[in-house]
């Protein structure tokens, strides 16, 4: 009989039947609060009846249309759509299927644009598997070990991850910058260098918020040394961190964008939105592929879109984003195992650090197991696998939120007391 591949992990043992807003229900009828909205991909809910209506009625009337052959409108519409919400300028788009091709297609296309190979990444990134993303990657050796030879010219350099570092954030910023230019003073001369890759908030590496003032710092440097700001917004975009993008508090604007998780509630759909003077410089056909653009991805988008305005998910989740971190902070406050709670709106990590300050992955998967045998399912993340993270869709409401608390609280409890 065959078997999953052993090379998939599995964060809890749960069979899941049917999917309802924020709940997960198992095969045996066992219902779960789900904090990790499958990875922050279902950010309008599990099913959600618009998302469920648009993507049915388009699989009754075009399931794939190939852009190379015959246009279709969701993929139009969409495009439009994207305009609206996009950074003014980054009004020219193309769409794959995963956050991983996305990031491929972007570091090929800061290659097209700027002739140039490097690509700076920071520590503790994760921009994929693929080839190229895994390139990019050093949130953990998993993802790079033994694939090797690696896609070449990538270049890393510090996070400001300020409670690891112990500096404050002011500080962290100015160490991070610092490091980046002795590096283009040393070593990767800036007039190699194609882009820079940012997570405006470090997702797998850990839930680390990038400071306003470090990406106002690599903006600067963008536009000083020519080489281009790619936002990684997989995991940060579509409201998640109770503003549209990530980015947006920094007012900064990137010259790429990737967006892929909570775009179409589900569907596999990544878009790339650059300035046409970026596009252009990628030849016709070098980008995209068969089923980039899928029209009931599309379709699926465009209810996302709609269900994220009419239902004020972005305020939503910079509000119950507020009440989860309050939250947090408290149960943080009686355990000294639990170091640091940080992040933004909906996308919020509880950092496990042992008693000689290194981070502690052990307690934290206890954590994570525990809430999963009382029905609340998170993921972890970090350094050591030493972050939980909270990433439930940004339909939750303040009831939802205080459930979760308690349950987190009996979790974190079990998880120290064992
Ligand atoms: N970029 C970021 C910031 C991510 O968080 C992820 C996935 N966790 C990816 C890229 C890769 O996305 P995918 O798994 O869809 O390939």
């Amino acid at each position: 009989m065959a078997e999953l591949s052993p090379a998939l992990k599995q964060a809890t043992p749960v069979v899941a039947a049917r999917g309802e807003g924020v709940h997960i229900h198992d095969e045996d009828g066992r219902r779960y609060l789900d904090f990790t909205a499958g990875i922050g991909v279902t950010s309008t809910g599990h099913c959600h009846p618009k998302v469920v209506a648009a993507a049915q009625e388009q699989v009754a009337t075009l399931i794939h249309g190939q852009y190379t052959t015959v246009m279709h409108r969701p993929l139009l519409r969409l495009t439009e759509r994207l305009g609206e919400v996009l950074p003014e300028g980054l009004d020219r788009l193309f769409y794959v299927n995963s956050g991983s091709e996305a990031v491929e297609a972007a570091l090929r296309l800061a290659r097209q644009a700027t002739g140039r190979q490097n690509a700076i990444v920071f520590l503790g990134s994760f921009h994929g598997r693929t080839m190229g993303a895994a390139s990019l990657t050093t949130s953990g050796t998993k993802i790079r070990a033994g694939i090797g030879p690696l896609v070449p010219g990538v270049v890393v350099s510090p996070f400001p991850y300020a409670y690891r570092l112990g500096m404050s954030e002011e500080e962290a910023t100015e160490f991070a910058l610092r490091e980046l230019d002795l590096q283009f003073a040393t070593v990767t001369s800036p007039l190699d260098t194609a882009a820079v890759f940012v997570e405006p908030v470090l997702g797998e590496g850990g839930y680390v918020p990038a400071p306003d003032a470090f990406l106002q710092g690599l903006r600067e440097r963008a536009d000083r040394h020519g080489f281009l700001l790619v936002a990684d917004e997989v995991q940060t975009g579509f409201g998640r961190t109770g503003t549209f993008w990530g980015h947006e508090p920094s007012g900064i604007r990137p010259d790429i964008v990737i967006t892929a998780k909570g775009l179409a509630s589900g569907f596999p759909l990544s878009a790339i939105a650059a300035p046409a003077a970026i596009m252009e410089k990628a030849w016709p056909g070098s980008q995209g592929g068969t089923y980039g653009g899928n029209a009931v991805a599309c379709a699926a988008a465009l209810a996302t879109l709609d269900v994220i305005k009419e239902e004020g998910l972005v305020e939503n989740a910079a509000r119950m984003g507020d009440r989860l971190r309050r939250g947090l902070e408290k149960v943080a406050g009686s355990h000294p195992e639990i170091g640091d709670v940080r992040g933004r709106g909906l996308m919020l990590g509880n950092e496990f650090t042992a008693p000689d300050g290194t981070p502690d992955g052990a307690t934290a998967q206890r954590a994570q197991q525990a809430a999963a045998r009382h029905g609340l399912l998170l993921l972890t993340c970090g350094p050591a696998g030493n972050v939980v993270r909270m990433i439930p869709p940004l339909i939750v409401d303040g009831e939802q939120v205080d459930t979760a608390l308690s349950l987190w609280e009996t979790a974190v409890a079990e998880a120290v007391g064992g």
